[in-house]
């Protein structure tokens, strides 16, 4: 039981892993695969791309140009990944060049979908990735922040200062809050970032820590140390010694989401697992927990990064 409760508990699933293929083709398979399909002229202009930074093999996949990394490999059967970085393909070293060919044409469709997928999916997270300068807008506690470059001030300790500016103020739009770094107008895009996340981790240390205070007494239970994590998959864990790890990336969100969180970790000072009386726990402080969990499940940490 002791190690159970010194057990660290994820609160979220790993984001998505490869994707790795349904069924391997067994390469003993000795027939040529279907051939591909013929390719429209607008296609054959304009073909859709997918090169593996490591490719050494190219194959068309219908209309597809697909580059990939090709790998011998001590297996028995012809294995296809789809990753961030493209197509990898593993292939024993008996298994003729050929019947890789057949293979992949075989997989084609699958390939091809998981390849646009990935694209997709990367483009969806540049195009919303923060351009950190003067003007730049990030969300905190649910509501737009903008920052603004000002370096005739001087924010003794903290570095920046946060102002509500009203609808003639400096921040334009009504009621629109500004948070002032001092910092250069040609200050870089890193420098500008640093300084807004300082400024957040200390909002957050600040906020999570009186939510702690708020939560604990509720639940029957002390919590012993606060850390601020940046971890990549998980918003929260707790170790059975009090101590509770917040990612400060919370403090975007809307404060009942962070106090969902915070609820979810100091309740498991008392329910180690997330069993049924675990989610009683943290009903009896947050009764809507299902709907802040559903958010911020579908809130994506590297939109903000
Ligand atoms: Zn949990």
């Amino acid at each position: 039981m002791r190690g159970l409760l010194q057990m660290t508990l994820d609160l979220f699933d790993a984001p998505a892993a490869p994707s790795v293929a349904p069924a391997p083709v067994p390469a003993t398979e000795p027939e040529p695969g279907p051939a591909a399909p013929a390719v429209s002229l607008a296609d054959a202009l304009a073909p859709a791309n997918f090169t593996h930074p490591r490719a050494t093999r190219e194959v068309m996949l219908g209309h597809a140009r697909v580059a990939y990394e090709f790998t011998r490999a001590q297996r028995r059967t012809i294995g296809f990944v789809v990753g961030a970085e493209g197509l990898s393909v593993r292939a024993p070293r008996w298994v003729a060049l050929r019947d890789v060919d057949a293979a992949l044409q075989e997989k084609a469709e699958w390939i091809v979908r998981k390849l646009d997928e990935t694209r997709e999916r990367h483009q969806r997270m540049e195009s919303s990735r923060i351009e950190w300068r003067d003007g730049a807008v990030f969300n905190f506690l649910g509501e737009p922040v903008t920052v603004r470059l000002d370096p005739r001030h001087a924010f003794a300790g903290s570095g920046g200062a946060i102002l509500d500016a009203g609808p003639m103020g400096e921040g334009g739009a009504g009621g629109q809050r500004v948070l002032r770094l001092a910092l250069a107008g040609n200050a870089s895009s890193a420098q500008v970032r640093d300084a807004a996340q300082a400024w957040l981790m200390r909002q957050a240390r600040r906020i999570f820590t009186e939510r702690l205070d708020h939560f604990a007494p509720r639940l029957g239970v002390r919590w012993s140390k606060l850390s601020l994590s940046n971890a990549a998959t998980r918003w929260g864990s707790a170790s059975a010694d009090g101590g509770i790890r917040l990612h400060w990336r919370l403090v975007h969100f809307r404060l009942p989401v962070i106090d969902y969180v915070v609820a979810h970790e100091l309740s498991h000072l008392r329910v180690m697992d997330h069993s049924p009386r675990f989610w009683e726990t943290v009903e009896s402080v947050v009764p809507d927990y299902h709907q802040l969990r559903r958010q911020l499940k579908e809130e994506q940490l590297s939109r903000w990064s």
